[in-house]
């Protein structure tokens, strides 16, 4: 199959081009290097059956080869980068979308939407089920990010009500592995930068906030399986993994991993960090079939072994 990757530079788009490639598809990884990189994909360059266009979605884009899917994934997803200029977060995730969809809807192509958890806000109702809409500040500095995604589903269901197109909607939640950007700002990339430089592991707030983390492949595998599911399943399906924890546990955890002695400080909590994270997955499970395997110590291990290797 012929298959577009927006965002495919990025730290979830670079291991998505990587196993679409193993599995001989032709992928097309367009990126604005905004937050994506060239070290992401440079291994990947080689391949005959991959083709990388730099390009910002917010301006149209027109290819003459056929595609078959889209993956939608463009966004910056740290809230340092996507507050860095909320305006145009907002734009990718409506001009942007708004071209991606047209995009598809001209090759009669599949499109998936890399949605987020963040559409639910900080959230009332725990776990987050699909059907739960949120608690989201629409004024808040997080609200480019949030409402965005949330106008990004929007515009993929009217696609799908006006002309019919074949659309998947995945919820990502926090994700984590080999690859994520030293300077994303990132609770896991933080604490494990921190930890191996042997600096103080910075806490937001207590420590006592939850979020619940997915391995890279394992999330890889759900968008794969989501993409490729009968038609008539559109989302929205939570992906990620429901085994929560607090960020201090997630300080001590990647603290003895490491065997380092960073010592935890503690500073102020970001406006509107949600309190509270863990994705109910029956609909990932009774749809697609698909649930996380890799636990928190094996994944970080794995993530700790290349950052490692990075630095
Ligand atoms: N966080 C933290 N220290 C850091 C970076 C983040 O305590 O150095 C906290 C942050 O306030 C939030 C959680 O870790 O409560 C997850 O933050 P991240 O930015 O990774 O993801 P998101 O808030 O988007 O879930």
């Amino acid at each position: 199959m012929n298959i577009l990757i927006t965002g495919g530079a990025g730290f979830i788009g670079s291991h998505l081009c990587e196993r679409l490639l193993t599995e001989k598809h032709k992928i097309f990884c367009l990126d604005n290097l905004f937050t994506g990189s060239k070290d992401n994909i440079n291994h990947l360059e080689n391949n005959p059956n991959f083709k990388f266009i730099e390009h910002d979605i917010i301006e149209p884009f027109f290819i003459d080869q056929d595609l078959d899917q889209v993956y939608n994934l463009a966004c910056p997803a740290s809230p340092i980068h996507y507050q860095e200029n909320p305006v145009r977060t907002i734009k990718a995730n409506t001009i942007g979308v708004i071209n991606m969809l047209g995009l598809a809807r001209k090759h009669n192509a599949r499109i998936l939407q890399a949605s987020t958890s963040e559409v639910y806000g900080d959230p009332e109702i725990h776990p987050q089920p699909e059907d739960y809409r949120g608690n989201v500040n629409q004024i808040g500095p997080r609200a480019c990010y949030d409402e965005g995604k949330r106008a990004a589903e929007a515009l993929f269901f009217d696609y799908h009500r006006m002309h019919g197109m074949e659309i998947k909607v995945a919820r990502i939640f926090n994700t984590y592995g080999s690859r994520m950007a030293f300077e994303d700002g990132r609770v896991v990339s933080n604490f494990i930068l921190q930890s191996l430089k042997g600096e103080n592991i910075t806490i937001y707030g207590s420590g006592e906030q939850t979020r619940s983390f997915c391995y890279i492949d394992n999330l890889v595998d759900g968008l794969i399986k989501m993409m490729n599911s009968p038609k008539e399943i559109t989302g929205p399906i939570n992906l990620g993994n429901p085994n929560e924890f607090t960020i201090k546990h997630l300080a001590e955890r990647v603290i003895n991993l490491t065997g380092s002695k960073a010592k935890l400080v503690y500073k102020d909590l970001p406006q509107d960090d949600p309190q509270k994270r863990q994705p109910d997955i029956n609909k990932a499970k009774e749809f697609l079939g698909w649930s996380p395997k890799i636990d928190l110590v094996e994944g970080l291990e794995k993530t700790i072994e290349d950052f490692k290797n990075r630095l």
